[in-house]
């Protein structure tokens, strides 16, 4: 049987897991309070990052329809230009 040892330190045996990344841990690494290893995931903000609002997305849907009507009429402005100095 292979024993599990603390990935901070190989010469201890793992008496704890990370419950968010699985990492067999030693006391000294392991955290009760959040029951995850010190190093890698101990963060007491389990907060998602990601802001579901959907005004943002609107807007930049806004933007993104302004940005191709703009690059399209200056497409255009560049083809007339393009056709009146050919004549
Ligand atoms: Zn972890
Ligand atoms: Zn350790």
């Amino acid at each position: 049987m292979e024993e599990f040892h603390c990935i901070n330190h190989p010469d201890r045996q793992a008496v704890h897991q990370c419950t968010r990344c699985g990492k067999p841990l030693c006391d000294e690494c392991y955290n009760p309070e959040t029951q995850t290893c010190r190093q890698y995931c101990n963060t007491l903000s389990t907060k998602p990052t990601l802001d579901p609002r959907p005004k943002n997305t609107f807007w930049q849907v806004i933007v993104a329809l302004l940005a191709i009507v703009g690059a399209l009429a200056l497409l255009l402005a560049a083809i007339c230009g393009a056709m009146i100095y050919s004549y």
